[in-house]
């Protein structure tokens, strides 16, 4: 496991999120994705100041030991920037800020999280791999 399970999880909802309705997504999280690992470094540095996060573990349900950094009663937008910006904080700290990034399709700007081994995933979707290929076998024929 290349990040802790609930980073990945973090990570795979804010992919999800920036990958739909992009008007829809009012975190700005997903450009933090897409940005030099020093300027992610201060957006994250500065969403866990602007939240009081205070991280504490926590373990719960099902979930074993993870980090929670707001109150349960903080509003929901709050509670997803600090979980996502925690995650982000694993993935900046790992040397891995590369695993984070836009889809290589160029008329796409789907975020992606490439948790191969070999850092090989090129696109967001099998939508767009399917239609990358299929511009690649015309191009030959
Ligand atoms: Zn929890
Ligand atoms: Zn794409």
């Amino acid at each position: 496991m290349r990040f802790a399970p609930d980073s990945v999880d973090a990570l795979l909802f804010t992919v999800a999120l920036g990958n739909t309705d992009p008007a829809a997504s009012k975190t700005g999280l997903d450009e933090i994705a897409t940005v030099p690992t020093l300027m992610a470094v201060v957006e994250v540095n500065r969403m866990l100041r602007d939240a009081g996060a205070l991280p504490f573990l926590m373990r719960h349900d099902h979930f074993d030991w993870h980090l929670h950094a707001t109150e349960a009663n903080a509003p929901l937008a709050e509670r997803i920037r600090v979980e996502v910006s925690l995650a982000l904080a694993d993935v900046i700290r790992s040397g891995e800020s590369g695993r984070m990034r836009v889809c290589g399709a160029p008329d796409c700007a789907g975020l992606l999280l490439d948790l191969s081994r070999n850092g090989s995933k090129q696109f967001c979707s099998v939508r767009c791999g399917n239609r990358m290929n299929q511009l690649a076998y015309r191009e030959r024929a």
